[in-house]
């Protein structure tokens, strides 16, 4: 049996939420021998590095340094808990790779469900700065040995397709090391092993794997690593058809995670199959969560427009799953975006305090018949 029909969920996360007392419970149960504090968020709270494997391609990968990208730690409880129950496979991968895996580079995020950490920094935008305690603890450990590899665990929005129709539900990147984005060696090395887990998910999740910008961020961390010598290659997990709390992304991530891992120790920093990268179709901004058609507003004048709207996710304090509020994004002619949800209010009524509905506010009318 392969490794995507032997998964399985780490049942001990079953939510998207994940509250960082209780990871840190679980490695601290489950994974002592394993783990090593590397340092404390702004808040005190730990940052736990997991090291697993005995071989000689060493691997970095860090998940959550954007606090509310979940899937790459689940991806990796996931993984783990697979790998257990696969023996051979678990031989395998482990003998040939050394893999650092830092849990929840920003905990302080993690906790209040936010992108930034506690003081408001974006830790992917301060790699030249750090202006954020948690930076620091990523780029010692990245000095603290020679790394053939890294993986810069992210996820993206739900306004990704890969083809304006299939959610980008996977998407990659070999990020550039400069603005002309030159394809040097080290991206060529990305790109192989991006390219061998599209060979493998193409057949899973076929027009679901996209290709992530290339354009150069000069003070994002993976731009910044890979121009130092580091070959770095980015994740984002992104939208599944009806399934907000990305559980089927988990699982296509703990793939995509297993898959990269085996194609690093197969390629072994060869390049062979990197121009397959080059077949992956790009991200296009194409969607919605939903969009309104047709609404006729209670204006004095006939107005009959389209209503986009998108969903923020939202943690309140004690509960255990994050929610899902509606804002509305874009008022007027939308037909060159589509929604995940397309509801039509022809003939319908809108009902709302205001005559017409706010930009960037929650939603507040409701579509009667
Ligand atoms: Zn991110």
């Amino acid at each position: 049996m392969n490794f995507e029909q032997l998964y399985q969920q780490n049942l001990d996360f079953p939510n998207r939420y994940i509250s960082p007392e209780k990871l840190f419970s679980y490695l601290q149960t489950n994974l002592s021998d394993h783990i090593q504090e590397i340092g404390k968020s702004y808040l005190e709270k730990p940052i736990f590095k997991l090291t697993v494997g005995t071989g000689d391609i060493n691997i970095l990968a860090w998940s959550q340094m954007h606090g509310n990208e979940s899937n790459a730690t689940h991806a990796m409880l996931d993984l783990l808990m697979t790998l257990d129950k696969a023996p051979e496979l678990k031989e395998e991968l482990l003998t040939k790779i050394k893999l650092d895996f830092i849990f929840m580079l920003n905990p302080d995020g993690s906790e209040r469900w936010t992108r930034l950490n506690a003081v408001d920094i974006d830790l992917n935008r301060d790699f030249h700065n750090e202006s954020s305690k948690e930076i620091k603890f990523l780029k010692s450990a990245a000095a603290s040995k020679k790394y053939d590899y890294a993986l810069n665990l992210h996820e993206q929005r739900t306004i990704f397709t890969t083809d304006g129709i299939h959610p980008a539900t996977l998407s990659f990147l070999a990020p550039s090391e400069d603005y002309e984005r030159t394809v040097t060696d080290n991206r060529k090395k990305c790109m192989a092993v991006i390219a061998e887990v599209y060979n493998h998910l193409k057949e899973l999740i076929p027009n679901q794997i996209g290709r992530y910008s290339d354009e150069f961020y000069p003070t994002s961390t993976g731009d910044n690593f890979i121009k130092a010598g580091m070959p770095t290659i980015l994740f984002e997990g992104g939208h599944f058809v009806d399934d907000y709390t990305r559980k089927g992304t988990r699982k296509y991530y703990t793939i995509a995670l297993y898959y990269a891992l085996k194609a690093i120790r197969k390629l072994n920093s060869d390049i062979e199959g990197w121009e397959t990268y080059l077949d992956i179709p790009e991200n296009r901004e194409t969607h919605y969560d939903i969009v309104y058609r047709n609404v006729k507003l209670n204006t004095d004048h006939e107005c009959i427009l389209d209503v986009a709207v998108q969903y923020r996710e939202m943690r309140e304090e004690g509960k255990d799953e994050i929610s899902f509020v509606p804002f509305v994004m874009e008022v007027g002619d939308v037909k060159q975006k589509k929604g995940w949800l397309e509801i039509d209010c022809t003939g319908k009524k809108f009902v709302s305090a205001n005559k017409y509905p706010k930009l960037d506010a929650e939603v507040n009318f409701k579509i009667e018949d």
